[in-house]
């Protein structure tokens, strides 16, 4: 078996070979056939490569075979977004009268799917902590189809026993989907624990570079044939140009993963005990609530933590706007690092309430560490958290209304 980074370079050489070292961009909408027989091929193939551009494309073959052969899955599909490939996913896999469950932790547009989209749709849905295995296991029903899993989650860097849920689930007949949109193939396989359905924001990680919004799907040709004949209806599809990209960002992605892990866990190391945080919330910490969980199934821990600053909302702010190099953005998993205060992102959007009620302080910062040099963030970590500390959090807020 080659290792991640072969696999990341030769995956694809098979699937649409050409002479071309760097592959050709196949920016057309439709292909032709040369007769009927060939033509009716063309349009049943599944997640097919020469019909027309919906129902998909070389660009698109090519980083499906890259990414099925990292997370260790027969099959794989790209869409536009991740929030394409979740909700495709979920239409294709539940209908009206079904049960889901999700985590209580967990991105903001997956819980929206969970909360606004599903019961519109006449499925009723059930959100648990992550952590607690029968909290699962309580929340099962005879209609329970699928289960949504997120493993580290997106603010909070919360750990799924992702084993431990497939093994409940099929016991029970139910399907399993996981967004390793943190981790990545690198630091963590589903797959291989017996997660059915591995989906990714590829804007992220995967893609490496800030510059495309893409999804991708993994998991057995069957279900992913189902999800795929569901795609051709919502029309996600991704661009070729922007396959194209995402698959020149795969080709160097275990070559980044180990800086965003280094970065990742030595910020979290520097930060932890700084007087002016409260906590860190970084799996890759012998502290973090789960560690024993995460470092079962993962092998490393990936760039985005959550620092907590002890004097809350203001602080968060004050903490964010000394920050030199990352810069206030809502996206991660980039080259350059980036940084976000969601209670500050929320304000407009959701009531103090349900700031409060979606488990996230408000003084947190979700840093998302990229590829610079290690000593060049922490220093700039440590010096935001020193000013911050000695300016006091009253008199930077006022200086940042
Ligand atoms: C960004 C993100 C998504 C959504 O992906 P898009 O490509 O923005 O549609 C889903 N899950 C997680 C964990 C994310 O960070």
């Amino acid at each position: 078996m080659p290792g991640s980074s072969t696999v990341a370079v030769h995956a694809d050489r098979d699937v649409h070979p050409s002479h071309a070292v760097a592959r050709p961009i196949y920016q057309t909408a439709a292909f032709w056939a040369e007769d009927a027989e060939q033509f009716a091929g063309a349009a049943v193939d599944p997640r097919g490569q020469a019909f027309y551009t919906r129902y998909g494309n070389p660009n698109h073959a090519q980083v499906a075979a890259v990414v099925a052969e990292l997370e260790h899955t027969e099959a794989a599909m790209v869409t536009a977004s991740g929030m394409a490939a979740l909700t495709t996913a979920v239409l294709a896999l539940v209908s009206a009268g079904d049960h889901v469950i999700g985590q209580k932790s967990t991105y903001g547009g997956t819980a929206s799917v969970l909360l606004n989209l599903l019961p519109r749709w006449g499925v009723s849905i059930t959100q648990v902590d992550q952590a607690d295995p029968a909290a699962f296991e309580r929340a099962l029903t005879p209609k329970t189809r699928l289960i949504l899993l997120e493993s580290p989650s997106n603010p909070l860097l919360q750990i799924t026993d992702l084993r431990a849920i497939a093994d409940l689930a099929h016991a029970h007949g139910v399907l399993t989907m996981a967004d390793n949109t943190f981790a990545t193939p690198l630091n963590q396989r589903p797959a291989d624990l017996g997660i059915d359905v591995v989906w990714h924001s590829a804007t992220k990680y995967l893609n490496g570079h800030s510059d495309v919004s893409a999804g991708v799907l993994a998991g057995p040709a069957q279900i992913l044939d189902q999800i795929w004949d569901v795609a051709l209806l919502t029309g996600a599809t991704l661009g070729p140009f922007d396959a194209w990209l995402l698959l020149r960002g795969l080709r160097t992605l275990p070559l980044r993963l180990p800086r965003h892990n280094a970065n990742g866990q030595a910020l979290a190391e520097a930060l932890n005990h700084h007087p002016a945080v409260a906590r860190v919330h970084y799996p890759g910490l012998p502290s973090h609530p789960h560690h024993t969980v995460a470092a079962s199934q993962m092998s490393g821990f990936g760039g985005v933590l959550g620092i907590e600053l002890a004097g809350g909302f203001d602080a968060a702010e004050a903490f964010l706007s000394r920050l030199h190099y990352p810069r206030r953005s809502a996206s991660l998993g980039g080259v350059e690092s980036l940084a976000v205060h969601p209670a500050a992102m929320w304000r407009g959007m959701l009531s103090e309430d349900q700031i409060t009620a979606s488990g996230v302080p408000a003084g947190l910062v979700r840093l998302a560490a990229g590829t610079e040099d290690t000593a060049d963030l922490v220093a700039d970590a440590l010096a935001a958290a020193d000013a911050t500390l000695a300016t006091g959090d009253t008199a930077l807020a006022s200086a940042h209304p």
